[in-house]
């Protein structure tokens, strides 16, 4: 019920269309059970062949209801789409504007291809809660509440024989039709959650899969999947093939019932032998209204299960929670001390009381073997996660004082996984700052050293860079992320292992560009490769979440400890 409530809040803005649309549904069918009453009225008036002019009236408005039917058709199915893709575009942007909220950090939780079932797919299952779920039970209270006044006319005997039909048709069918299916709504949701999530991630992992012969096992698990869906939507198929049959019957006995009723009524005469047909077709082309319902069930149980996925993903708890007084960012300087953080209340200490603080301007290498906690650390500064115990300061204040993406402005980053996103070259630099200039969009190609290579592509700066940037070296991309900070003119500069798994030349000649675009910056880089550190102001050592050692690279190498013996494994095997 709160599932409910929910999305009809969200729906809000779009319930005046679909009110006009549910008018017009009731008029369509009103005019259908018109029609073949007017026409029943018709031929059997004109069995007895009555002066032309008695017929005028049946005869216009044979002619009214079979236009009419069709305009109000027209216009119910128009109106009920442009409702329906309104109400999609509501909940696409009210899904996305919540996941915006969410933070890195909590994304990071569900699988990509998780959300983007939730995106695509639960969201396009919603636009069926409109027209499927939502109209029918309306259009069928109004056309039963019409048809029963206009019954009660000739005897209430007609009217509690239809309220059976009804009843069956419209409450007990759709109650058998939901306890027999009560559940495979929710798993046909799911497993079609599960076949895309699948997909997108064999889609990704495709190299990998490739490289250690598992094709066929990822092919057989999705086989696995899809095998589950069809015998699922099978069985939805049986039960909708039953209700239809179901459905008939009790709409064929209900009119042999009006039928039988009728007679002894014109036999005593209480009512005259043409309304025979008329009562008869009113009756019948009524249910057209109430015939949808069983399926309204089954939509509804569909709507419900993926609305109850969208919930979840949005009603995660954010991590970061801004500070209500924000405050404008004074300098570069940043002091951590005493910063102790865990991912979970249940999970052990990632970080320990790290104290250490970078000048505005200088720079600092955060180094350490796998699992120290340096992408922790580097997590923390861009706010995807807050911290639990100690501080960050940056210019003096708290960092939990400042607004999350005031604070993010102030950085460039440059990561091991650059994303490219399958756009032009030009494109995907502008990211980073899409009211550049063209020459701050020059300057910046021109310090990451990216002209010359851009210049002999066929397109230039219009070549698409494909999924991914598939279509790119390992040096490209590091240089378009370069490209990207040096446009966004950030303050303050991010490097987390910015030339991992890069040739020992392409890494040399990288480190040169990113030499150039430390200048002037506060400066953070993560690095496990002890390389090229004699330039850092300081250096930060971190095992398992502790700092274990702080100096110049000289003074490390010189207290012999576990930089020195990560130094000299390292070039050692050099
Ligand atoms: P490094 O970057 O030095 O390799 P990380 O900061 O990535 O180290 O990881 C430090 C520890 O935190 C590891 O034990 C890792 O398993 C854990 N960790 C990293 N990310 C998460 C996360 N999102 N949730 C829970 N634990 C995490």
């Amino acid at each position: 019920m709160k599932i409910l409530i929910r999305l009809l809040q969200i729906m809000g803005s779009t319930w005046l269309t679909m009110l006009i649309a549910i008018v017009f549904g009731c008029l369509t069918i009103g005019s259908n059970i018109g029609l073949l009453a007017a026409s029943a009225y018709l031929i059997s008036n004109a069995a007895l062949h009555p002066a032309i002019n008695e017929l005028s009236t049946a005869i216009v408005g044979v002619r009214f209801f079979g236009i009419s039917r069709a305009v109000f058709r027209y216009l119910e199915r128009y109106i009920s789409h442009d409702a329906t893709f309104r109400l999609l575009e509501v909940v696409r942007v009210w899904f996305y504007t919540k996941l915006e909220g969410l933070s890195t950090a909590r994304l990071m939780q569900w699988q990509s291809g998780e959300l983007f079932s939730a995106i695509v797919g639960d969201v396009e299952i919603l636009k069926e809660f409109y027209l499927r779920v939502l109209a029918p039970p309306f259009i069928g209270v109004v056309v039963f509440s019409t048809v029963c006044w206009f019954l009660a006319q000739y005897s209430m005997n007609f009217v509690y024989v239809l309220t059976g039909g009804f009843v069956v048709a419209g409450l007990i069918l759709p109650i058998f039709l939901q306890t027999i299916q009560k559940s495979t709504a929710h798993k046909l949701v799911v497993a079609r959650g599960e076949l895309r999530a699948q997909l997108v991630d064999s889609m990704t992992g495709i190299v990998e899969l490739a490289a250690f012969n598992q094709t066929g096992r990822q092919a057989r698990l999705i086989d696995d999947i899809h095998q589950r869906l069809l015998s699922l939507q099978s069985n939805v198929s049986k039960l909708s093939g039953l209700t239809d049959a179901i459905g008939l019957f009790v709409v064929n006995s209900t009119v042999w019932l009006i039928l039988w009723l009728t007679i002894p009524l014109i036999h005593n005469g209480s009512m005259e032998g043409i309304y025979l047909a008329v009562v008869v077709l009113t009756v019948q082309s009524s249910f057209e209204a109430v015939l949808p319902l069983p399926f309204a069930v089954h939509y509804l149980g569909e709507s419900m299960a993926a609305a109850r996925r969208l919930f979840t993903i949005v009603d995660t708890e954010p991590v970061v929670l801004e500070d209500e007084g924000m405050i404008n960012i004074p300098d570069t300087r940043i002091d951590v001390e005493n910063l102790s953080f865990r991912y979970s209340p249940e999970s052990p200490l990632v970080l320990n009381k790290i104290s250490f603080a970078v000048g505005a301007g200088q720079r600092l290498a955060i180094v350490g073997p796998s699992g120290a906690g340096k992408s922790t650390l580097l997590h923390l500064f861009l706010r995807f996660w807050d911290y639990q115990q100690g501080s960050i300061r940056l210019g003096g204040h708290e960092f939990k004082k400042y607004d999350a993406s005031k604070l993010r402005a102030m950085f460039g980053v440059v990561t091991q996984q650059t994303h490219l996103f399958n756009a032009s070259i030009r494109d995907n630099i502008l990211l980073a700052r899409p009211d550049a200039s063209e020459n701050q969009f020059d300057q910046a190609i021109k310090h990451a050293e990216l002209g010359e290579f851009i210049e002999k592509l066929p397109q230039g700066y219009d070549t698409m860079v494909g999924q991914n940037g598939y279509a790119l070296s390992g040096g490209q991309r590091q240089r378009i992320a370069i490209a990207r900070a040096l446009l966004k003119n950030a303050p303050i500069l991010i490097l987390d292992e910015p030339t991992v798994g890069l040739d020992a030349l392409t890494e040399q000649l990288i480190m040169e560009t990113i030499g150039k675009l430390m200048t002037g910056r506060t400066t953070i880089m993560i690095t496990h490769r002890l390389t090229g550190l004699e330039t850092m102001d300081e250096i930060i050592v971190l095992s398992s979440g502790s700092m274990v050692e702080q100096g110049r690279q000289a003074e490390l190498l010189a207290n012999k400890q576990l930089f020195d013996q990560l130094w000299h494994l390292q070039h050692d095997v050099i």
